[in-house]
């Protein structure tokens, strides 16, 4: 069992209408620590019946929820916001003991998810309608702005608590009422957010949590005229999929999906600045997020001297079970997560690749791994294209700026992108070149709640965070005042 202060945060039901539940059919789901293989607790294996419920549920406690003054709804999400925070450090073990991530950086996800809750707190008042100069003397034009209706959220497990409050905060905030189904792997996160929204005096019915069969639940959700919005974050596979479901009720989608981030180092780039900004987007969360670095692109005049510092640094991190002091590297989610990382480093050595680092399963055993570079790597290799999800650093070689935008644009995806140059003109060149929705620009971070996160290409549509984050969870209405 997990040591929290409030035990009451390790959740083992669903919570649907305000009511903490078992499934229908009473199955449950083992969550495994993937740092030891234990089971942490289980949870209910939920379908159809019980996200149908959950969604009709939505649609009732809509109209109450939209009535009610945006200063309403934002004494509850700040409370909600303040309850994330007074619980950080029990959040962030939950966190840890089921995705695995360093307590660091669990701690930093729970500040993280907390920051939307209390940005979109705010940002419902200013959902500020228009008014236009009419087209005839007896005409007014007046534009508002309403929340969309019921909304459902699938997430993923590398994030299990931000990527629902990114989700939830602007819809709740906008007066909109919301069904979320977390990721199988992590879902204690996500039910104790729940358990902390209700104590926030979140009405039963406006936010349900729903563990249990993604088929099940993703097919309900997508089919249900009901729900008008559904918003998304995970692979572009599944994203594709759920947007074509979309289609028969012609819900509004937004889609986080896959990336394959260039991280480019050019000549006259602060080496050490880029490496520490590599460290830092590449073997976060083991390279486990959308926007971890796949790619480096270094250029030749100072490819040895950035491999050399970058490996020094690389070497120095702890790997570990992400409860103990000190980790920097947990376990990765599961052994398919491994599978696809020795996957990407044997076709990148077959094909003429050297390891520089690491490159094979961690002593520690189950899904550790080794943090790894590897050099001399070339467009042809599997990692070039694909995303590696894993703590795999591969270093291409370029010549010149226009060869590097060649290659970090050679790619279906376009979601971070990051730089490091002294030259300012090159700054404005190469950041409008990039075919990416984010650009770090010397820096390697770049996620918060003020500024607008998503991609272009298949990585996917919309934006969360900012003020952008809330038009994703509004419908606009044009009133038309004649005979005036
Ligand atoms: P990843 O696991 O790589 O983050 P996935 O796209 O497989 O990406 O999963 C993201 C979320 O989508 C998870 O909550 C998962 O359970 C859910 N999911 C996977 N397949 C489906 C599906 N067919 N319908 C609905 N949700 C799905």
């Amino acid at each position: 069992m997990l040591t929290l202060s409030d035990p009451a945060l390790l959740r083992q039901q669903c919570y649907l209408n305000g009511q903490w539940l078992h499934a229908d059919t009473d199955g449950t789901i083992d969550v495994v620590n993937p740092a030891d293989g234990r089971i942490i607790g289980t949870v209910p294996r939920m379908g159809t019946s019980e996200t149908r419920r959950a969604i009709e549920a939505a649609h009732v406690a809509f109209p109450e929820w939209r009535a009610r003054t945006a200063k309403e709804r934002a004494a509850i999400l700040r409370r909600w916001f303040e309850l994330i925070m007074a619980n950080q450090e029990d959040l962030a073990v939950i966190m840890t003991a089921e995705q695995g991530k360093p307590l660091a950086e669990s701690r930093g996800e729970i500040a993280y998810a907390a920051s939307f809750i209390e940005w979109f707190a705010e940002e419902g008042k200013r959902v500020y309608g228009d008014t236009i100069p009419g087209y005839a003397r007896d005409k007014r034009i007046v534009v508002t702005k309403e929340p969309i209706g019921v909304c459902a959220a699938i997430t993923p497990w590398n994030f299990p608590a931000a990527m629902i409050t990114r989700k939830a905060g602007p819809a709740l905030a906008a007066g909109c009422t919301m069904v979320v189904k977390p990721a199988t792997a992590t879902p204690f996160s996500a039910l104790a957010l729940a358990e902390l929204g209700e104590r926030a005096g979140i009405p039963a019915g406006v936010f349900s949590v729903i563990t249990g069969s993604s088929k099940q639940i993703g097919d309900e959700m997508t089919g249900n005229p009901l729900v008008r919005k559904l918003t998304f974050t995970g692979s572009t596979e599944i994203g594709k999929q759920l947007t074509a479901q979309c289609a028969g009720t012609m819900k509004k989608v937004s889609m986080e999906l896959g990336g394959n981030a260039p991280f480019i180092v050019f000549d006259d780039a602060d080496l050490d600045a880029a490496v520490e900004g590599a460290v830092a987007s590449k073997y976060r969360n083991t390279g486990q997020t959308c926007v971890c670095t796949n790619r480096l692109l270094v250029q030749a005049g100072v490819y040895d001297a950035f491999v050399e510092k970058l490996a020094a640094a690389v070497a120095r991190m702890r790997v570990g079970n992400g409860l103990t002091d000190e980790v920097q590297q947990g376990p990765l989610i599961d052994e398919a997560s491994v599978q696809k990382v020795e996957e990407h480093i044997a076709d990148a050595v077959a094909k003429g690749a050297t390891i520089r680092l690491g490159g094979k399963r961690h002593p520690l055993g189950g899904t550790f791994f080794e943090p790894t570079i590897l050099c001399n790597v070339t467009p042809e290799m599997l990692v070039a294209r694909e995303e590696t999800f894993g703590p795999l650093a591969p270093i291409f070689r370029f010549t010149s700026e226009e060869e590097a935008m060649r290659m970090a644009n050679d790619t279906e995806f376009g979601l971070a992108s990051y730089f490091y140059t002294r030259d300012i003109g090159r700054v404005w060149r190469v950041a409008e070149a990039l075919e990416y929705g984010m650009v770090g620009i010397n820096t390697g971070l770049l996620s918060t709640e003020v500024a607008p996160f998503g991609g272009v290409k298949e990585s996917g549509l919309g934006r969360e965070g900012s003020h952008y984050g809330i038009d994703e969870f509004v419908e606009v209405k044009y009133l038309c005042m004649g005979g005036i």
